[in-house]
């Protein structure tokens, strides 16, 4: 059999562009190379889709990822507060300015209704920025929807493919895996994830410098238990997250540790130090760290994703460098790639991204 595409990794960002591709008539295969998909940066994210994150150029891919996510019911409405301390005031107000004139929804929030909102929340976080439409994702079900759409269009999914070489040749790329024989494909796209720039190196493609930096979650057990309700809670510093989960709290100290690609633990201090952060937000004790875990969030130089065609090697494009924001911006990002891959126009998912600066040729 000769595919069309060729994706390597089956995360979101490979399960999600499968799905787009297959849809507009493609044959593809998804080569993972672990045993089942959504292990690595995927099955280990903090779940949330905040318009804001990841800045203005990320937000036009959140938004616009917005009315798929609700309509197929992945979105679950929490709201987002980013906090700050008195000498905080110019990036709430930098931020205010940088949002203020797009369609995210935000307003300054202060004294008893900030309280309200995080109770026990200490003197000296006076500043607020309220984002009511932050929502939590279901990222498994997410996940499962679209490697269930790729598969109904006729998808293939082969996993404990770790995929070992690629050579093009007669415009055909001929892509060896570990426990499975050779594939053949006319375009190759790289889904890898924290291992983009590995894929790379394995087809003998120019890498980007895509930077796998570690990324740390907690769940603890508090007292008080957090409210139910309560927001994601975001310091505008950039020190720390955190959020309700089923009655526990799910706390990052927003750690960004360059680290080689592979399967990462939380370390000890990453721990500490997000309990440590969360006793200066809140006058609530940390009764037990239940669970920890850590991932790798992969950015390109610029911080920006990268979808497209390579500019200099022939079938070969990139699908990566999706950061902190790869759940969150899934459904845009992979029907924007999927048009750009197939040379289709543009919907109304798409219409308003402006694709030039996702582009890989940015790079030079
Ligand atoms: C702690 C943490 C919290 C996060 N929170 C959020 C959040 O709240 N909201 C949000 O939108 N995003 C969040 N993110 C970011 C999000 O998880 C990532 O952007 C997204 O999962 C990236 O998806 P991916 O498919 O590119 O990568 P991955 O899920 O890592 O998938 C890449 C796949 O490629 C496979 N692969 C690698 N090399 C090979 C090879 N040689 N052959 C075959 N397969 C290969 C890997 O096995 C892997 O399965 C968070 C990330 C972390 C780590």
């Amino acid at each position: 059999m000769n595919y069309d595409f060729a994706i390597v990794g089956a995360g979101i960002a490979g399960a999600s562009l499968a799905a787009e591709l297959t849809d507009g008539g493609a044959r593809v295969i998804l080569l993972e190379a672990e045993d089942r998909p959504g292990y690595h940066a995927t099955g280990r994210s903090a779940a949330f889709w905040d318009e804001c994150y990841g800045g203005p150029e990320i937000s036009p891919l959140t938004l616009a990822s917005g009315p798929y996510l609700q309509d197929h019911g992945f979105l679950k409405q929490r709201g987002a507060l980013y906090i700050g301390r008195r000498a905080d005031a110019r990036k709430v107000d930098a931020f205010l300015a940088e949002f203020g004139s797009t369609p995210v929804t935000i307003e300054r929030l202060a004294g008893e209704e900030l309280r309200r909102k995080v109770p026990g929340l200490r003197e000296d976080w006076i500043h607020a920025i309220w984002e009511p439409g932050c929502a939590d994702i279901d990222v498994a079900g997410l996940h499962q929807h679209y490697l269930s759409k790729g598969r109904a269009n006729g998808a293939v999914l082969r996993c404990g493919a770790k995929v070992t070489s690629a050579r093009r040749y007669a415009g055909k790329w001929t892509i060896t895996s570990e426990r499975t024989e050779a594939v053949a494909a006319s375009v190759l796209v790289n889904a890898a994830g924290a291992w983009a720039d590995t894929i790379a190196q394995i087809a003998s493609v120019h890498p980007l410098g895509i930077e796998p930096l570690r990324r740390t979650v907690v769940q603890a057990r508090t007292s008080p238990a957090p409210p139910l309700d309560m927001p994601l809670v975001l310091d505008i510093a950039g020190g720390f997250y955190f959020k309700p989960e089923a009655g526990k709290l799910w706390l990052s100290p927003h750690d960004e540790v360059p680290s080689k690609p592979g399967d990462v633990a939380a370390e000890e201090i990453a721990v500490a130090e997000a309990v440590d952060r969360l006793q200066q937000v809140v006058n609530w004790q940390v009764e037990a760290v239940e669970r920890k875990w850590a991932g790798l969030r992969s950015f390109a130089p610029d911080r920006l994703p990268v979808y497209g065609y390579d500019p200099h090697v022939e079938g070969f494009a990139w699908f990566a460098g999706q950061g902190g924001y790869g759940i969150q911006t899934a459904p845009a990002a992979a029907r924007l790639c999927a048009q750009m891959l197939l040379d289709n126009p543009r919907d109304a998912m798409t219409r308003s991204l402006d694709a030039s600066i996702y582009a890989p040729d940015r790079f030079g």
